[in-house]
């Protein structure tokens, strides 16, 4: 194929900067550039295979696993343990970015937004 890399594809092979809290051979988690929250990170698988949540579990549910492990140990790290998982799935429901992600948002959320 040859797509345009993702946004996210390109902070992994660190052809753009980033601020990554957490990696290893399958998941990357780095600050969002646009935060809506004290805390905003993005959990990554690093495969660009899957588009989506329903994607990935379909596709491979280990990897969706271990994306809400890390999401899930990043929050008790980052935040007071209360944190909002979030994967916007399609267009009209806000993503931007198709590779899919995770947001981790907690620390106490701006009035108003929607991550
Ligand atoms: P989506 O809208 O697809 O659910 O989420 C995409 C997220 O990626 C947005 O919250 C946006 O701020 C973030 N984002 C887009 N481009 C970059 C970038 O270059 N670096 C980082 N760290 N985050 C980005």
């Amino acid at each position: 194929m040859s797509e345009t890399p993702s946004i996210f594809t390109r902070i992994i092979d660190r052809e753009i900067p980033a601020d990554i809290v957490f990696e290893n051979d399958r998941v990357i988690a780095f600050r969002d550039i646009a935060p809506q929250a004290p805390v905003h990170v993005l959990v990554v698988p690093k495969t660009a295979a899957y588009a989506n949540v329903a994607e990935l579990a379909a596709g491979d549910p280990a990897l969706l696993a271990e994306v809400v492990t890390v999401a899930q140990q990043l929050a008790t790290d980052q935040t007071d343990g209360h944190f909002r998982l979030v994967f916007n799935t399609g267009e009209e429901a806000g993503q931007t970015v198709f590779h899919v992600h995770a947001h981790v948002l907690g620390g106490g959320l701006k009035e108003g937004t929607l991550a």
